[in-house]
């Protein structure tokens, strides 16, 4: 189970990916799964929100996540980039799933 980065297309181990956002304006967006230096967001950089992919794929980080969702849902954020989220959580649930059957 590999991921591919968003921005250059190449292959990305889950050792060397970051799940990242962009959180100005009081919206997220531009969800995307890249390598560390390919997050390419056009927000300015201390507005730039990630999380490492090997972290984000185990149960507490994927729990982590949710719960920085959460807080950005309690301050009145608005989603901008629902598909940019959606692929990215759909991508993670596959890499959980297909883990679980491994170790099952
Ligand atoms: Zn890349």
């Amino acid at each position: 189970m590999v991921f591919y980065c968003d921005t250059c297309g190449k292959e990305l181990t889950v050792d060397e990916g970051t799940l990242s956002w962009s959180d100005d304006d009081n919206c997220i967006r531009e969800f995307r799964i890249t390598h560390k230096h390919d997050q390419d967001h056009s927000c300015a950089q201390k507005d730039v929100g990630y999380v490492h992919l090997w972290i984000v794929v185990g149960i507490s980080g994927f729990i982590k996540f949710n719960e920085r969702l959460t807080d950005y849902w309690a301050k009145g954020y608005t989603l901008k980039d629902p598909n940019g989220l959606k692929k990215a959580l759909s991508q993670i649930g596959a890499y959980i799933w297909e883990k679980s059957k491994i170790q099952a």
